[in-house]
């Protein structure tokens, strides 16, 4: 069995579970999905050593504090996640790292809880759920926002990765789904919305801005290294106003990496690991919402070589996160 790390693997609280139980399905487990994501330990590591996961940086689930729209409860519910996450990385830091949440709402605020998060609960990173409903839920602003520069810029002095994560659309940007309620959530609403959010922070000039942000896209990447020719070769003929230097490969060959949360299919991956390389890609479950062992079957038994298979089992989480194992 291939020794790995994972990476988008899902705690709650019982603060922000009521948003997860919409997610939840029949699970061949003994234990369902919200047992599996407030069970921080036992369980989770049962499951980790049943599969080869040595280490896994543990992220709140979705949508959690982006759907907080009253700004201070997201701010306190933030904290609370973030302390709760610390403290289990601290029983147990050889399996466990994590990914701070953020009140993205007020960014001001996120600025100092990412500060406090990296600096002084040591996480390694960042996961933030989509867009942020601010003050109204009807009012979701997305992460292109200018009001954001500051953050960015913080992010990058402290150079730790930020995992956009997704989360279900807003009811009027899924007009096109109307009446067909089985394609929201995972299998398919949730890829639109977060291919779409990437694209928009890419075509609008962030990583120009803030040249060594770090960005993480699970999911394969959301279907981006399959449509992203076709993006840019329109985006050459006619920019219409893209404050872009440059077109979206560009981008996800220098800013980008992508993970296997929830793809555990083969042809995606070689399509994957053709446009973006195999130092991009990184390997990852989607726990609780997807089985550690389908991930870990797929992927230990998957037809690539075997120094890929280091590489995005363990070794590129390694370097992106600087992790101190061997
Ligand atoms: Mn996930």
């Amino acid at each position: 069995m291939l020794r790995k790390v994972a990476l988008e693997e899902h705690f709650a609280i019982p603060e922000t579970m009521e948003g997860a139980l919409l997610y939840g399905r029949d699970s061949p487990s003994v234990l369902g999905i919200p047992e599996r994501l407030l069970d921080m330990m036992d369980y989770r590591l049962m499951e980790m050593d049943e599969n080869g996961i040595e280490l896994t940086i543990l992220s709140l689930n979705s949508p959690a504090i982006q759907e907080i729209y009253k700004v201070p409860d997201a701010i306190e519910t933030a904290r609370i996640a973030n302390d709760r996450l610390a403290e289990t990385v601290e029983k147990r830091r050889t399996r466990f790292r994590g990914f701070a949440a953020l009140p993205m709402q007020d960014p001001e605020a996120a600025i100092l809880e990412l500060r406090r998060a990296v600096t002084e609960l040591g996480m390694l990173g960042v996961l933030v759920n989509g867009f942020s409903q601010i003050d109204s839920p009807d009012n979701d602003v997305y992460l292109d926002d200018r009001r954001y520069d500051p953050f960015w810029s913080e992010l990058q002095k402290l150079d730790v990765p930020f995992y956009l994560h997704p989360r279900e659309p807003m009811p009027g940007n899924v007009k096109m789904l109307e009446n067909h309620y089985w394609l929201h959530g995972a299998a398919w609403a949730f890829g639109v919305d977060t291919s779409t959010h990437a694209l928009r922070m890419m075509s609008s000039g962030i990583f120009d801005r803030y040249p060594r942000l770090k960005l993480l896209i699970g999911h394969l990447g959301e279907g981006l290294p399959f449509l992203v020719w076709r993006c840019d070769n329109m985006l050459s003929k006619r920019k219409r106003g893209m404050p872009a230097k440059h077109l979206m490969a560009y981008y996800m060959n220098k800013n980008v990496w992508v993970t296997t949360s929830g793809q555990f299919h083969t042809p995606p991956l070689i399509c994957t690991m053709l446009q973006m390389g195999a130092d991009r890609i990184l390997f990852s479950t989607d726990y609780p919402f997807e089985e550690i062992s389908d991930a870990s079957n797929w992927f230990d038994a998957c037809p690539i070589s075997e120094s890929d298979k280091r590489k995005i089992g363990r070794q590129n989480a390694i370097d992106l996160f600087k992790l101190d194992i061997r």
